[in-house]
């Protein structure tokens, strides 16, 4: 079977929706995903770093971030062909170690938990491919990356990037028929 790492968050879990109506409620703003086209979190508002701080260094803000959709089926039914690992690069946040457990446990309780990599540079990840939104883990990575889309890679030329887990579903099956 061939390996896919799957990134947690915007791939799995939608890192951005929780960040947004956590602002938005705090600072009576209005931002949506859309202005967040080609920036990442920080670049938002004057407002987003100190808020970004203070939501990172809170145990519980990873513990119920909204899965996307579509994910936990087609990862259930890739996992029938290949293997599943999950790659985050947990220490970004150290302090999201236990809910990013949690979460993975409770959403994906057929993932064995030695599937599990909380890593930093994915470039050490040894897998076929990497599913993951961001563009520096894809080039790093050694095998074939595939681009989650995200606000902030929008403008990305890397060579695959697929909208969303019906794309990414239709991608591996497709795969399997070259092999
Ligand atoms: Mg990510």
């Amino acid at each position: 079977m061939k390996r896919i790492a799957i990134d947690m968050d915007q791939v799995m879990a939608d890192l951005i929706a929780k960040f947004l109506t956590t602002f938005n409620a705090q600072y009576g703003t209005h931002y949506t995903k859309d202005d967040l086209r080609d920036k990442r979190l920080p670049e938002l508002d004057a407002h987003a770093p100190e808020a970004l701080a203070r939501y990172y260094n809170d145990p519980t803000f990873f513990r119920d971030l909204p899965l996307f959709e579509g994910a936990m089926e087609t990862i259930a039914r890739l996992g029938e062909h290949y293997e599943i690992f999950i790659a985050t690069a947990a220490m970004d946040v150290p302090s999201s170690f236990q809910a990013k457990f949690e979460w993975l446990q409770e959403h994906f309780p057929a993932i064995p938990k030695h599937h599990y990599v909380f890593c930093g540079d994915k470039s050490v990840v040894h897998a076929d491919y990497l599913i993951d939104d961001t563009e520096l883990q894809l080039t790093r990575f050694t095998g074939t990356g595939v681009m989650f889309a995200a606000p902030h890679n929008e403008s990305s030329t890397f060579p695959l990037r697929l909208q969303n887990w019906a794309e990414v579903e239709r991608y591996f099956m497709n795969e399997l028929e070259k092999n």
